[in-house]
């Protein structure tokens, strides 16, 4: 397959949609460590785009320090990493309470509990977000740039409430992870740091293509006429003649899948979407999907085609269902096995479901009482903070 150039500008490989390990292969065959460190901030620099593979439990971040061995604490990728299992540090101690403010944001600040359609139809008239949008629409990924960008904008210049564009980004990304996702959402709102992020049209221009810049716009001025307007009650609007693009229809349940019955086995494996790994196992491979959780936390169609169609590949048969419904089918059965998830709903049924659950694979430690920064997360981990900075 040919590299297209989306509307957007960026250049973007088709075959990453696939989920499948020669898509993985190759992603990793990309990897150059010392261009990522220098380049990782601009949107067409050398990231890896491991994210949906990552999410999805294709290769977990022990596998990938194994797989990239000349990988140190000191490289900014490994430091990236770090922070992925940070957000899941907190979210094991912390649980579903990562999805509300983790500290109180900026005082006397009142937030809509809506996204304005022209936000999510990618037709405000500020490029760097119409574009954001419509690559998120198109493909599924954004550069973290990207993701900070849009962020910033809807909360603080729009004052909607983070946790309604975490839920509506979440939605989008073929990545979608509730505690990068909800928790980054809350670091640049400021409930879970001590300030808000904030960018203008100077940042843009140093980290985006040409065609992404928006000098003499309203993003056109300081980080201190922004934080002002962070901190009030001011919204920017726009009036916009720009078409928009249609948002893409959010899915709480798999298209229908066959009804399943479940042959006899004496070892089964549950394969969730977040342990999408191709391993060998001697038994009866079940696919799983909880649909309580889908209908709290909606997918794209792109999103539930990537996680099935691998579902489908590595399995024998797929159960879509309430998983309580399994206990009665799978009592019998001696050894039933799986991954722990934090995901809701699954992560209360699976340890009732399995005989064996194996913890989720982590390389850092994951410090029996919450780290409330990164810093003191990664301090702990081993690494120094002097790659702080993470978001310029
Ligand atoms: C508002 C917002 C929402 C986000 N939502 C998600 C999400 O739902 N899922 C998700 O995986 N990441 C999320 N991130 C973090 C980060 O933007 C993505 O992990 C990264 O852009 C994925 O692209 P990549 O694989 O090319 O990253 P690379 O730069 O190549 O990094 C390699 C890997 O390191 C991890 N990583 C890198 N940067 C971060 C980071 N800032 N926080 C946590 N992990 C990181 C990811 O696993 C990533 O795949 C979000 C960030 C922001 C600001």
């Amino acid at each position: 397959m040919h590299a297209a150039t989306l509307q957007c500008g960026m250049p973007f490989n088709p075959d990453y949609l696939e989920s499948t390990d020669t898509a993985l292969d190759a992603r990793l065959s990309a990897i150059d460590i010392a261009a990522y460190s220098k380049t990782r901030n601009h949107l067409n620099g050398r990231v890896t785009q491991l994210s949906p593979y990552i999410t999805h439990g294709f290769i977990s971040i022990p596998e990938l320090f194994d797989r990239l061995p000349e990988l140190n604490l000191a490289d900014k990728l490994a430091f990236e990493f770090g922070w992925r299992e940070f957000f899941h540090h907190v979210w094991s101690r912390e649980g579903d309470s990562i999805l509300s403010d983790m500290r109180p944001g900026l005082p006397g600040v009142r937030y809509a509990d809506q996204l304005p359609d022209d936000i999510r139809e990618g037709r405000t008239g500020l490029v760097p977000i119409d574009r954001a949008v419509h690559q998120l629409y198109a493909t599924g990924y954004l550069h973290n740039h990207a993701r900070m960008w849009l962020a910033s904008y809807v909360v603080h210049l729009r004052k909607v409430h983070w946790r309604v564009g975490a839920d509506w980004m979440y939605a989008h990304l073929l990545d979608g992870d509730l505690a990068s996702n909800h928790l980054s959402w809350q670091w640049v709102a400021a409930t879970f740091s001590s300030k808000p992020y904030l960018f203008n049209a100077e940042n843009v221009a140093r980290y985006a293509p040409a065609d992404w810049h928006c000098a003499g716009s309203v993003l056109d001025t300081s980080y201190e006429q922004l934080d002002q307007i962070a901190r009030s009650d001011q919204t920017i609007t726009f009036s916009s003649s720009l078409l928009g693009m249609a948002e893409p229809e959010l899915l709480s349940k798999p298209p229908a899948l066959p009804a399943v019955k479940i042959a006899r086995a004496d070892r089964v494996r549950l394969v969730h979407p977040w342990m999408l790994i191709d391993e060998s196992f001697e038994g009866l491979r079940i696919g799983v999907i909880h649909p309580p959780f889908h209908a709290r936390f909606r997918w794209s169609a792109r999103r539930w085609r990537f996680v099935l169609q691998r579902m489908t590949a590595i399995t024998d048969t797929l159960f879509v269902g309430d998983l309580d419904q399994l206990k009665d089918m799978l009592s019998e059965i001696p050894h039933v096995e799986s991954i722990a998830t934090l995901n809701p709903g699954y992560q209360a049924l699976l340890p009732i479901l399995c005989t064996q659950l194996a913890d989720t694979p982590r390389h850092f430690a994951n410090p029996a009482k919450t780290c409330r920064s990164f810093s003191a997360f990664w301090s702990q981990c081993g690494g120094n903070d002097q790659q702080r900075g993470w978001h310029q």
